[in-house]
């Protein structure tokens, strides 16, 4: 199965495409860690996004496109299918997508503003291996280290509260229109978050029995 998971920022996607990769054992590929990597590794790449970023604005879609088209021709998307999370984000990338991959399904996550405001001022991440926590939903076994790899767990810089509201700016304006242009070409199924109190876990029962009652897994 090649799919696309769906949502606002904070919706949960990323936690969501993990789990999902240890359970149906498929690829997950996400956009912005790949960003993140390139940044931290000062790559003439990474350079290049560093600003758009901290900014919480897009990157430029030659950019992302290309960086995407390199990594979903690896062996391991072929062999094992692959989830992606955080890409398209505008339509340019969708049709890009079209020419080389073909997408079976789109989890398309819907949650209201309220709760993406709460989960991403919440959010942390593991500065070594990206890993996701939450200081009050989803708290890590010792206070600010990272469970898998003992890594410092750090705020990103695009989740302090000035940035937020530009990210979801720029989901309503962009990534939005890109979701409803995805739908009229791809078979989708929806999930809602009301709460950001609803464990992960749960969420992705969720998603499988949905992709299990539609006949993609
Ligand atoms: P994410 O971790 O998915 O929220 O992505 C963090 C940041 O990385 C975004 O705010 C963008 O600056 C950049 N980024 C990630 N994926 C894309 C994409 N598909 N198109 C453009 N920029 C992206």
């Amino acid at each position: 199965m090649n799919a696309i998971i769906f949502g606002p920022p904070g919706s949960g996607k990323g936690t969501y495409a993990s789990i999902l990769q240890e359970r149906l054992g498929i690829v997950k590929i996400s956009t912005g860690d790949m960003v993140r990597e390139e940044i931290k590794k000062s790559t003439e790449l990474g350079m290049k996004m560093k600003g758009y970023y901290d900014r919480g604005e897009l990157v430029p879609d030659e950019i992302i496109i290309e960086m995407l088209k390199k990594r979903i021709s690896q062996p391991d998307c072929k062999e094992k299918g692959f989830i992606l999370d955080g890409y398209p984000r505008t339509v340019n990338q969708a049709k890009a997508l079209e020419d080389f991959t073909k997408i079976d399904v789109v989890i398309n996550l819907k949650v209201p503003d309220w709760v993406i405001v709460e989960r991403l001022s919440t959010r942390r991440i593991c500065k070594k291996c990206g890993a996701i926590y939450n200081v009050k939903y989803l708290k890590p076994k010792v206070e600010g280290i990272c469970d898998k790899c003992g890594g410092e767990l750090i705020q990103r810089e695009d989740d302090k509260p000035e940035v937020i509201k530009e990210r979801i700016r720029v989901y309503y304006e962009k990534i939005k229109p890109t979701l409803d242009y995805l739908l009229t070409k791809i078979p989708f199924v929806e999930v809602t978050c009301d709460s950001p109190e609803i464990p992960p876990e749960v969420m992705v029962d969720k998603i499988v029995k949905k992709l299990k009652e539609k006949k993609f897994i």
